[in-house]
């Protein structure tokens, strides 16, 4: 993700003299030791852990199948001429499944296994096949990982820095709703899943992802004609689950503190979370990914109770998003806020003329 240095600016900036009760040395004792705790077993549970992320790969692909195959069906029965409206319809519905689907899948590719190599544990011959394979099923869906990684990686070790390779506590509204524009999953700036330019890498991920879905839409037009394969992977595929991610990314960690301990907030296990994330394995609770990023989806969906138990009220106010409306409620104030304080920061003399 391209870094905005103006973006650096004002955040440090606002956050310079931010009211904020961050967690305290004891909180953060309390919470890693429930942490240890989860990782010895995780190191311990090698044959378990690996059939959990077998298991989960296996739903994602058969949920895609089914909704592509099967739910397409059941929406457009055979024997029967459709018009073009239901054919729509359809398609619609089946290619945004898909996406989300997708974008599910690719997180959990490109994050938990080839990011953090935490999918599978290389314990053998075939868990150390497994491993690969998982780090580059995100292809399918349009994910190149070697970009992805390195910057993630800076991301989390140079948090709030100039290096920090995804840069999220002050994204200006005017970049995210760039991402709105038609296919910009291919060139806005304000993406973390894949390079500005085309590498060999990126061009392999077009290959593939281009190659999976000419082979799926060949079986769909062959079931319900062209319109249908157009409208799920030219025009749902390639917008649905890229709008999840980037609002996903938009609220993250945005006018947050600029240091890693203080900079995320947890969406928690509710119907955002899981929404924005992709599923549970989409980093619903990000505060815990950013405290402990080496155990797995699961343990931090786990740690994300401890955390809670641990927290003051202004601090779960903080951290934490309402059930139900919390999230857009949030989404909306950052819309708000980020003019609001670029004008307070440039009429208190803040901010340096340039900016
Ligand atoms: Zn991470």
């Amino acid at each position: 993700m391209k870094l905005h240095p103006e973006e650096l600016a004002l955040s440090r900036v606002h956050t310079r003299d931010l009211p904020f009760e961050g967690l305290t040395d004891d909180q953060l004792k309390r919470f890693e030791s429930r942490a240890l705790q989860l990782y010895e077993w995780f190191e311990g549970h090698p044959y378990t852990h690996n059939a959990i992320g077998v298991l989960v790969l296996c739903f994602l692909f058969g949920a895609d199948y089914w909704v592509l195959f099967h739910l397409s069906r059941w929406l457009l029965p055979g024997g029967v001429t459709h018009s073009s409206g239901s054919v729509l319809l359809a398609a619609a519905l089946c290619g945004s499944l898909h996406s989300y689907v997708m974008y599910s899948m690719a997180i959990f590719s490109v994050h938990e296994a080839f990011t953090h190599r935490v999918l599978f544990q290389r314990i053998g011959p075939m868990s150390r096949f497994l491993h690969r394979v998982a780090s580059h099923l995100c292809r399918i869906a349009g994910v190149e990982p070697n970009f992805y990684s390195v910057h993630h990686v800076a991301h989390h070790e140079k948090f709030g820095t100039e290096e920090d390779g995804e840069l999220l506590n002050f994204v200006r509204p005017r970049r995210y709703w760039l991402t709105w524009l038609p296919l910009a999953t291919l060139y806005t700036d304000f993406a973390c899943h894949r390079p500005p330019t085309y590498t060999k890498s990126r061009v392999l991920t077009a290959v593939v992802a281009i190659a999976f879905h000419l082979m799926c839409g060949y079986f769909l037009y062959e079931a319900f004609g062209l319109l249908f394969p157009l409208i799920a992977f030219v025009v749902c595929f390639p917008h649905v689950g890229f709008y999840l991610d980037r609002a996903r990314q938009f609220t993250e960690h945005n006018l947050m503190p600029l240091e890693n301990r203080n900079g995320a907030r947890s969406f928690g296990l509710g119907f955002w979370g899981m929404f924005l994330g992709g599923g549970p394995w989409g980093t619903p609770c990000h505060l815990e990914h950013h405290l402990v990023p080496q155990v797995p989806w699961y343990h931090q969906l786990m740690l994300h109770g401890h955390l809670r138990s641990l927290l003051t009220p202004r601090q779960r106010e903080q951290f934490l998003v309402q059930p139900v409306i919390g999230w857009p409620k949030l989404w909306l104030k950052l819309l708000r806020e980020h003019s609001r304080i670029e004008r307070d920061l440039r009429s208190h003399g803040s901010l340096k003329p340039e900016y």
